[in-house]
Parts: structure tokens; C-alpha cells; sequence
């Protein structure tokens, strides 16, 4: 296991300001005391295993990062459990992916290990800023989000020869308060999110200003979330902005698009897909239209569909909408969906046993 030296921080949040963030926190805007950091040269290589304060970073006004965006992230989540040991849902996972994401963006890879360390030694340290669950409905966690910069002084293009990689935590609420409720989606029909031989598939901040027009023109829609359709003719339904895609068929079978170069490679997506035969589910990856979702729902062979991802674990999809027709699968959470719901925040919050190496 690779030690991370630590400059502990001289002036950490009061006890009584921590309980008061952990009591109600707003998701992605307070932060804990540390952070890990690892810093990559050409020379070097990976090195400067760190823990040290939360705050501000001095980067060279020239760094790559600002200019050409080579920067990926990642995002998981640390769950108390009920002895009150601390535990991360797949992380080798998150792991893998950050190097794919690296690769597209020619940034350095990190070894798999290094990054779930970089992870044990942030939690370890802040480990008072993991929520604890008040009950069984109570979906608190501590929100890790990893992330890598190309920190090099140069205004060119090449694979970079000096790196960053960060993790930071954000305490985080139950992302349904006051009961699950099915969301309104709204179907983007001209912005699109990625194509063919782009970035899709990574988890680049690139796609995600990408994706914000889409997520203000769902909102004047009087939606929540967007789905996004393929970039050639948008006959083919691809993933949400945060969340990838999964509909229920009344013979159970469980839907959802196959992972593509336009389409994230969600670690929930997999865990609900692996999960699936437990429920009595068959899984089924494949291209799925717009039109099969929209006639599929009108004559009740598809009847439910929901979006997962770490965020929310599972957030059941009430609407699909456009300017011209919806697809209504009404106010009440499906069944199958909130069965999925259950047992994939029972693993999490290890109320039920995980498959092996689930939970680290
Ligand atoms: N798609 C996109 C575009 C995402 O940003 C996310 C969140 N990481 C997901 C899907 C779901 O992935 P995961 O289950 O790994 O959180």
C-alpha cells in the first residue's frame, strides 16, 4: 500500500461547524479539511504521495488545463455502515475508467492501486466527515470526487509532461428528500453531448459544459434531466447528463444502449446490469430507439424505465418529453425499480452481502 506523507490542517472546521454541515449538506459546496494529492513529471513519473489542506491551487496562468481543457475526474462515494467502519463501492472500477479517460486525453495513467489508496488515506484522515445514516431511508454519504489536470506551463499540444491529480470530498444528503419521486426527462433533440470518435466516453469536464445548454433548455421544459440521442440522426437514445438509461420490457427484460465510445461506462449501469438475474431480470444491452421507448411504453410492453448512476443510486423516470408527444409512466415509482433501488443501497450500506470485492 503506497503511504501518503501528511501535513495534517493546522486549522480544521470546529466540531460543532462539521455536525452542523454534516446535520444538512448541500451537495458539492462544502468541503472537508484535506485533500490527497499525487503529482506526475515526465522525469518521475507519479510521485508526492500527499494528504495535505483543503484549498486553493496555484497553477502557472500557461498551465494546459486552463487553455485545452486536459482534465478528467471521477466520482464515488464513501457509506457509513451501521458498526460505523467506512466503506467505497467498487472503486477498481472508477479506477480502470480514470484511465481510459486519461488515455483519450493524453494524460498519464495512475496505477489502479494508487488511486483506491489515495482514497483510503483522504477518508482515513477526514473520516469524521462521513455521515452517519439516521435509518435505513436515510442516504447520506460522503461524496469523493478524484480528478487530474495537466498542470504543465505550455501553450501546445502534447501528451503532458507534468500532472495533477487531486481527490476532494463533499459531505452528501439523501439526494430524494421527502420521499423518491419520479422524474420528467427532456429529450434533446438538437444539442448533443458527444459523437463518434470524440470524448463521450470519457469522464471529461469538456462533456459536461457540453451538456449544460441541454440541462437549461430541460429546465425551461419544466424537467430535471436530459436524455441525450445519438449525434448522426438522434433516432437512438443514448444516456442522461449524469446517469445512464435502463427501461423495464413486461417480460422482464431489463434495457439499456451498449457502452460505446459516446456513452459512459457507469459503474452503477454495471452493478444494476450484474444485479439483474437476482431479480429475476434479463439484461439486455443493445441499441434501443426513441420510437421503441415511445410506442413500447403507449402499448405496455415497456413499463418502467430509470436512470442510474452514483449520484442518486437509482432515480425512477416518470416522463419523457418533447415539444410534440410524451411518454407518461405516471407519479408512482415501478416496482422492479425500487426492488433494483433496494438492493443496490443494501450492498452500499452493507445492510446485505456485497459479491466479492464490491466493497473496499
Ligand atoms: N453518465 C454520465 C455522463 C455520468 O456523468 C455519470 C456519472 N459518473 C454516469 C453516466 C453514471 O456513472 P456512475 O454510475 O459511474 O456514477
Amino acid at each position: 500500500m503506497t503511504t501518503f506523507a501528511l501535513q495534517k490542517n493546522p486549522q480544521p472546521q470546529s466540531e460543532t461547524v462539521r455536525n452542523a454541515i454534516l446535520g444538512a449538506p448541500v451537495f458539492g459546496t462544502q468541503f472537508t479539511d484535506h485533500m490527497a494529492h499525487i503529482r506526475f513529471t515526465e522525469e518521475q513519473g507519479w510521485h508526492n504521495h500527499e494528504v495535505v489542506s483543503y484549498g486553493p491551487l496555484a497553477l502557472d496562468p500557461a498551465a494546459a488545463v486552463l487553455h485545452y481543457a486536459q482534465e478528467i475526474f471521477e466520482g464515488l462515494k464513501a457509506y457509513r455502515h451501521a458498526d460505523g467502519s467506512v466503506w467505497t463501492f467498487r472503486p477498481d472500477r472508477n479506477a480502470d475508467r480514470m484511465n481510459s479517460s486519461a488515455a483519450r486525453m493524453a494524460l498519464p495513467p495512475m496505477d489502479g492501486d494508487d488511486f483506491v489508496d489515495s482514497l483510503r488515506a483522504l477518508v482515513e484522515q477526514d473520516a469524521a466527515w462521513v455521515p452517519t445514516p439516521k435509518d435505513d431511508a436515510d442516504e447520506v454519504s460522503l461524496y469523493l470526487r478524484p480528478f487530474m489536470i495537466s498542470a504543465e506551463r505550455f501553450l501546445g499540444l502534447r501528451p503532458t509532461q507534468q500532472a495533477d491529480y487531486y481527490v476532494i470530498a463533499s459531505p452528501a444528503a439523501a439526494y430524494f428528500s421527502g420521499g423518491i419521486k419520479p422524474v420528467s426527462i427532456w429529450l434533446s433533440q438538437n444539442l448533443k453531448r458527444s459523437g463518434a470518435g470524440g470524448t463521450g466516453f470519457a469522464k471529461t469536464g469538456g462533456n459536461y459544459a457540453a451538456s449544460t445548454a441541454a440541462m437549461i433548455e430541460a429546465s425551461s421544459k419544466g424537467c430535471q434531466q436530459v436524455m441525450f440521442t445519438d449525434a448522426v440522426d438522434g433516432t437512438h437514445l443514448e444516456e442522461l447528463g449524469g446517469m445512464n438509461l435502463m427501461l423495464v420490457t413486461s417480460d422482464g427484460k431489463l434495457l439499456t444502449p451498449p457502452v460505446s465510445e459516446t456513452i459512459l461506462d457507469g459503474v452503477t449501469r454495471r452493478s444494476v446490469l450484474d444485479l439483474a438475474s437476482g431479480l429475476g431480470l434479463t439484461p439486455e444491452e443493445r441499441p434501443i430507439t426513441v420510437e421503441e421507448w415511445r410506442t413500447g411504453a403507449a402499448d405496455g410492453t415497456i413499463v418502467e424505465a430509470f436512470a442510474c448512476g452514483t449520484a442518486a443510486a437509482i432515480t425512477p423516470i416518470g416522463k419523457l418529453v418533447t415539444d410534440d408527444w410524451t411518454v407518461d409512466h405516471g407519479e408512482t415509482p415501478g416496482e422492479t425499480t425500487m426492488a433494483m433501488r433496494r438492493t443496490l443501497l443494501d450492498i452500499q450500506y452493507g445492510r446485505a452481502e456485497a459479491p466479492e470485492g464490491w466493497m473496499v
